[in-house]
């Protein structure tokens, strides 16, 4: 699998309350060529998968199992901890097959790390869309807000997670309120914010100066806006365990060591 991660990288450990972006794909596997993520655990923070192309199933400790196909959303609450496998369809891992897709993950704050784990699944006609007046831009709506529509999925803290697509010679403003950190990861095309020029796989952070961000394209592009309000809190990562102390940390381990995770039936 092509992996691009824009963050955590040796520069920029996370943008608070976010703590991961990866991009997978967009990538056509040959026949048994597809790998994914066997059984693993999570504490202390949500996934959000976002499917694009192709199908990953899931299978997890608390008996959930399912599939996350094109336009697709899981949000997965890990808070106390989840043990899951992530895995291209079956269908992909035997045929091959194109895949593309996101995996964010949203930090939580300390009352919520060992809340009991919940999903939010959205097929993609279950995504609230909104399209401006002039036809120009459509915004899947992910989460927050965007041309006076409202995503469906619930957040812990506020977060915006929206889906840009811009035609040729598009002009698209969204509020963004001066409390969030944001960024915009740009999934293909060229985008310009004021005299920033972006393109495919380039991450633009906003700075904390405004309450709106203006972007234009000449030729159409397609972009990730992603916001939130960023948690203050002090962040201790081990893998797929983010707390807020190192004793936490220790705690995640050994309570993953003696089962206490469960397992996958
Ligand atoms: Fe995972």
């Amino acid at each position: 699998m092509i992996v691009t991660r824009p963050f955590p990288t040796p520069r920029l450990d996370h943008i608070d309350p976010f703590l991961l972006l990866d991009r997978m794909g967009p990538v056509t596997h040959g026949p048994g060529e597809a790998k994914g993520a066997p059984d693993h655990p999570h504490r202390g923070f949500e996934t959000v998968t976002y499917i694009l192309d192709g199908a990953i199933e899931h299978e997890d400790s608390q008996g959930n199992r399912g599939r996350i196909g094109a336009g697709d959303v899981q949000w997965m609450t890990a808070g106390s901890g989840v043990i899951h496998s992530e895995m291209p369809s079956e269908e992909i891992r035997h045929k091959g097959g194109r895949l593309h897709g996101f995996q964010l993950w949203v930090n939580l704050p300390r009352r919520d790390k060992m809340m009991k784990p919940r999903y939010q699944e959205l097929r993609a006609s279950e995504i609230p869309t909104a399209t401006s007046a002039d036809g120009r831009v459509t915004v899947t709506v992910i989460a927050g807000e965007s041309l006076g529509t409202r995503a469906s999925i619930d957040t812990r803290t506020p977060i915006m997670y929206l889906h840009v697509r811009l035609a040729a010679g598009a002009s698209f403003t969204q509020a963004i309120p001066a409390t969030y950190n944001a960024f915009a990861f740009i999934v293909s095309g060229q985008a310009a914010f004021g005299n920033r020029l972006a393109r495919e796989n380039d991450m633009v952070l906003f700075g904390r100066d405004g309450d709106a961000v203006t972007i234009t394209t000449e030729s159409g592009a397609e972009l990730l806006l992603i916001g939130g309000v960023p948690l203050d809190e002090p962040v201790a990562r081990y893998g797929p365990f983010v707390m807020n102390s190192l004793g936490e940390i220790r705690q995640a381990m050994i309570d993953y060591q003696s089962g206490r995770f469960g397992e996958i039936g």
